[in-house]
């Protein structure tokens, strides 16, 4: 199916061809790979062009793959250096050598699609203005929530729209894991431990439960939502690891489950000036937020922008198929644009907002504790939080004698207020632990 010996495309080309290079051929790369042949006759009306492989780079030659042997390659470089190739569809991962390979391409003159989040929550910039440089497409609708579409919607449908908030679940293994403790009341490490043999956690799975994962993602989501360049050390980070089964039944018992969320938000000081927070952490939401029924490996995105109001994208956030789907969307935009002229937006920073400071972020508070079981402590824990101006909404007192727990959900308050009160609990002899601190989102109080 492939032709090797075709010549490089030009513009106006009235037989031209698209010349697509893929670089990886795992989870995603194989679905790629396959939807490109299978779905040559509609890609080619889509595009206006025949879209023709024309080399698979992987790591290994001798694992058996269903490709024609011909068409695979162990050097990546000279594949991305080739004249009859203009899409260059990088599915590695990791930054090396996935960023030189891409630098290459669209310095050469050949758009580039890309999944790998985290290469762009540090290198967007760079590979952006390489692109613009050189007048080629840089897309990557995949790197975030795989087959959602919400890079598009936010950078090109909300274009002419003020963008507050982009809240979302966007990674499947901690959702997965959350779902499954919250439904069988299972502690985390078995939880995780059965995500593992069901194949949605990896064998080193820190990237997605410490929040890594997401926190790239929320890093991408702000920069395109904010028009400001955030990098993913700007986002604040919380892991699942240490919510447990006791966390998950307390939410319920506040009608809230929880999630772990990314979060991005254009913030509104006194003064009238604005920044961009982006953080990911596990928080208590209400059943009835629309977030809260996102439930197993799903993956959704909230956006709630001035105009347009609240918009909901749902759907797969992983898997070869559906990120292939996303992949192949992304492939199509850059093959049209080869053909037919003109090129897709690139990233905007003009607005150059500061980045918040967790500290000033307010939000309400999920503190649980283990306390003495005696007269009064109640109306001690109070007084702490009352000093630091810390709102008390809901108290429950669980247990008793040496497992007597209280559990205080706040109003709103900074995050520095918070940790302050936290940690007078902590020193206070009434107090025996400080179990867990969550936040809760989703409310408007
Ligand atoms: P994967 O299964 O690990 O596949 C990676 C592929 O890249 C393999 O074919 C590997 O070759 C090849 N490769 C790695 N390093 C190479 C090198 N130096 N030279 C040549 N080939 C090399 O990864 P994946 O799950 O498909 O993910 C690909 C990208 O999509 C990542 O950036 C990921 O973050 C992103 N993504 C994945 C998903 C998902 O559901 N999997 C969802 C959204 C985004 P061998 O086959 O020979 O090892």
């Amino acid at each position: 199916m492939s032709d090797q010996n075709s010549t490089a495309t030009t513009p106006g080309d009235g037989d031209r061809e698209i010349g697509v290079a893929v670089l990886g051929m795992g989870n995603v790369g194989t679905e790629v790979v396959r939807i490109i042949e299978d779905a040559a006759a509609d890609l080619r009306a889509r595009v206006g062009a025949p879209v023709r492989l024309r080399g698979v780079a992987v790591r290994d030659l001798s694992r058996p793959r269903k490709i024609d042997q011909a068409l695979l390659t162990d050097d990546p470089v000279a594949l991305v250096a080739r004249d009859d190739v203009d899409i260059v569809v990088e599915l590695m991962g990791g930054i090396d050598p996935a960023r030189a390979l891409i630098r290459a391409a669209l310095e050469n003159g050949k758009s580039v699609v890309t999944a790998n989040k985290a290469l762009l929550a540090e290198y967007t910039g760079e590979l952006a203005s390489a692109a613009a440089d050189a007048k080629v497409d840089l897309y990557f609708e995949a790197a975030v929530a795989g087959a959602i579409p919400v890079i598009r919607p936010l950078m090109q449908s909300l274009a002419g729209d003020t963008v507050e908030r982009v809240a979302g679940i966007v990674n499947g293994t901690t959702n997965f894991i959350l779902s499954a403790m919250d439904e069988t009341g299972a502690d985390y490490a078995d939880t995780l431990a059965e995500a593992g043999r069901l194949g949605y956690a990896e064998a080193d799975p820190t990237a997605d439960v410490e929040g890594f994962d997401a926190a790239a993602k929320a890093a991408i989501l702000a920069s395109i939502a904010f028009h400001t360049r955030v990098h993913a050390a700007d986002v604040h980070r919380e892991g699942i690891s240490s919510v447990t089964s006791e966390d998950l039944a307390a939410a319920k018992k506040f009608d809230c489950t929880i999630k772990l969320l990314s979060i991005c938000e254009r913030v509104h000081a006194a003064d009238g000036t604005e920044s961009v927070s982006a953080r990911v952490y596990p928080a208590l939401i209400p059943l009835t937020h629309p977030l809260a029924t996102v439930n197993g490996a799903f993956n959704a995105v909230v956006v709630e922008a001035e105009n347009a109001g609240r918009l909901m994208f749902y759907g797969q956030g992983a898997g070869g198929a559906p990120t292939a789907s996303a992949v192949l969307g992304d492939m199509v935009m850059a093959a049209r644009n080869k053909v037919h002229g003109g090129r897709g937006p690139l990233e905007s920073t003009y607005a150059a907002l500061p980045i918040a400071s967790i500290d000033d972020v307010q939000t309400r508070y999920y503190i649980s504790m283990q306390v003495a079981d005696r007269p009064g402590v109640l109306a001690q824990v109070a007084g702490e939080f009352a000093k630091r101006e810390v709102s008390i909404a809901a108290v429950r007192q669980e247990g008793a004698q040496e497992d007597a727990r209280l559990i205080v959900v706040t109003h709103r308050a900074s995050d520095r207020a918070q940790s302050a009160c936290v940690a007078a609990l902590e020193d206070m002899d009434a107090v025996i632990k400080v179990s867990s601190v969550l936040r809760l989102e989703g409310t408007n109080d």
